[in-house]
Order: structure tokens, then sequence, then C-alpha cells
């Protein structure tokens, strides 16, 4: 059981919001001062999936698609999206969508999908943007490095590839004057102090420096501590749309498919183009990703799956080796979503139920 803020720091934290999209609205729907042991998962929000989570116990719904795009003037009882707000809000069900964030996601939709193929080495089929790293220089007396190093890197600091607690430190002399009004932890008024202290150095991604600075300031014994940030040009995680990758060695048309209809729980809606070929490089979107079929037939991919095609876009297609697989906007997310469920589990400490939501505009 965990209040709604630290189960909203958690999902934040695997999911960014910073990595949406300017037109959507990623994040949270409807916040209640609930307390959370069970979270529900639907794709979409309906008033069977509200229903179907005061059932089974939830106190949040975290959905993919948003409730709210534009901005809401009232809230009705007869319309869908009043009706599902009133009865939220009713039932004390908090509400969360993590769409586009979770899209861009380098662990998101994209990655989950191809990882259904057996594909390890998954990249984003189009960029958008990496994580830039930065440092923190704290220094801090010998008696509490230890624990300082531990709290920076519970807080994000310190992790390089397979590695956390990673950090540097040189020992030294620390020398200050405390003034009048200060409540030193070590030194007098008005009388030049020294103590041996330990200079840590630790990167972190820059996004968690609200969480480093708090950690900081929470350890460190001295009443104002000594801190430097610097932001590098290192980049780690690059993410965007999408996701590209190699299978290990090759599928042909029958595994493919076994592969599609057993993750996705479904066949092919249309195939355009050869599927008769070996089949080693895959590009997914899921949802609506007629808009990369150019960024997949740029990367030679030999497939292209993702939920809706445009008649017109195939054109980019043509000509091309990268045969075209089009799954149904909802069958195509479904399934990568809801492979969230176990990080979500872990990060929250709660229960998570899945919306045994069938939902299909059409
Ligand atoms: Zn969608």
């Amino acid at each position: 059981m965990s209040n709604i803020q630290h189960i909203l720091k958690q999902i934040r934290n695997l999911y960014p919001e910073f990595r949406q999209y300017h037109w959507d609205n990623s994040g949270i729907q409807i916040q209640l001062k609930n307390q959370i042991h069970t979270i529900a998962l639907s794709l979409d929000i309906t008033l069977e999936t509200v229903e179907e989570a005061i059932n089974k116990g939830a106190q949040i719904i975290i959905s993919h698609h948003p409730l709210f795009f534009k901005p809401t003037k009232n809230l009705i009882n007869h319309t869908n999206d009043g009706a599902i707000a009133i009865k939220c809000i009713q039932n004390n069900i908090s509400l969360y969508s993590m769409h586009t964030s979770y899209d861009n996601n380098p662990f998101g939709m994209g990655y989950f999908g191809l990882q259904a193929f057996g594909i390890k080495d998954i990249k984003p089929l189009k960029e958008i943007g990496s994580t830039t790293l930065a440092k923190v220089v704290v220094f801090c007396p010998n008696t509490h490095s230890d624990k300082l190093i531990e709290t920076l890197a519970t807080a994000g600091a310190g992790s390089i590839g397979n590695y956390s607690h990673c950090h540097f430190t040189t020992e030294g002399c620390g020398s200050f004057m405390p003034l009048e009004g200060a409540k030193p932890y070590i030194g007098k008024i008005r009388q030049k102090e020294s103590v041996n202290e330990q200079r840590i150095e630790m990167i972190f991604p820059i996004d968690k420096k609200g969480d480093i600075v708090q950690a900081i300031m929470r350890t460190h014994p001295y009443e104002t501590p000594a801190y430097d940030i610097y932001k590098l040009e290192n980049k780690i995680d690059s993410w965007g749309c999408g996701a590209i990758g190699k299978h290990p060695t090759s599928l042909n048309k029958q595994q493919l498919l076994t592969c599609i209809k057993s993750f996705f729980g479904d066949d092919p809606e249309k195939v355009y183009g050869n599927i008769d070929k070996p089949i080693q490089k895959i590009g997914f979107v899921g949802g609506a990703g007629t808009d990369f079929i150019k960024d997949a037939v740029r990367a030679k991919c030999d497939i292209y799956i993702t939920g809706e095609i445009r008649y017109h876009d195939l054109e980019y297609a043509r000509n091309s080796n990268t045969a075209i697989i089009q799954m149904g906007h909802g069958v195509s997310e479904r399934a990568p979503f809801y492979a969230c469920a176990k990080n979500i589990a872990d990060a929250t400490q709660c229960k998570v139920i899945i919306c045994e939501d069938k939902f299909e505009f059409f």
C-alpha cells in the first residue's frame, strides 16, 4: 500500500513524461488522494474497464490512450468522457495515461513488440532524442561518504551499463568559517575549520537532477553542502518512436506468423508485399504507424509491422523489399502495452491487474 504520489513517482521514473509528443496528453488525468495497493492496466478507458477495475479492487487505472485530449470545459454524466470521469471519481479511482511517453520510451511499446520475435538488440525506428548525462561532484566528510554514495546511487547516480554505484573519490581538506546565524555540524562561529573530506564524483541522467540534489540535502551532514553539477557531452539511451532490430538468424514465413499470433493474439489484418523470404530485420510501431513506413523502408527492413496503414502511404514501400503487415490499431498495441505490467509491479510493489478489454472502435 502506497500513497498516490509515490506510485506516480515510480511510474514517471520508468516512463518519463518528457518523451511524449507535444500534441499528446500523457500523464495524470484524474488524481485523487487515495492509497494504492492494486493498479489496473487498460489500453483504453471505457465504462466497462472502469467497472472491471472497481470489481477487481483497483485504486488507479493506468491506460495507454488518455481520457482527455482537448481542454475539458465540463463533466456531463451523459457524455462518454463525463460519465467515465464521474464514475472514477465516485469510486475513488485515479487515472493515469502513458500514451506517447510509453511509445517513445526505449523500453516501451516498440521494445516489447520486437522482443516477441526473439530480437535482443533493439533501437528506436525513428530516433527523437537521447538522455544527456551530468556529473555531480560533492565534498563530504570521510565519516559520511559511504552513506552519501549509497543515497546518490539509490537516487539514480553512478549507473554505467551493467554496473551500479560507480563513483570516484579523492581525499582532501575542506575549510570554512561559520558566520553568525549558521548552525555548523562541525566548528564554531567566526573560527576557521578544516575537515578531512572526500571529493565524490558520480554521473547521472540529467533528468534526475532534482532527485540527486534532494539526496545530497537529505544525507549530507552539513547545513550547507558544497556540490557542483556539470552537464556532460556523453549521451545514453537513445529514444524515439517504434523499434527496429535484427533477428539473430532469420525467421521464415511460418515462424513469423506463429510469433505474431502467439504474442499479439491475432493474425495480421493485411499483408502487403512478400513475406516468403528469410526475415531478419523487423521494424515495429504500435498503433497508428503509417507515418513511419518510409523510415522502415529507408532502414531496409524485411518487414514493417504496425497497427494502421493509410492506403497512399503504401506508395513508400512499393518497389522496396520491405513488406508491410497491418495488425489493427488495438491488436498491435494491447500485448506490448500490457508487457509493462511486471516493471510497474516491481517498481511500485503493488498488485497489477490487466483489464480484459477487447474494445475496438470498429
Ligand atoms: Zn493507439
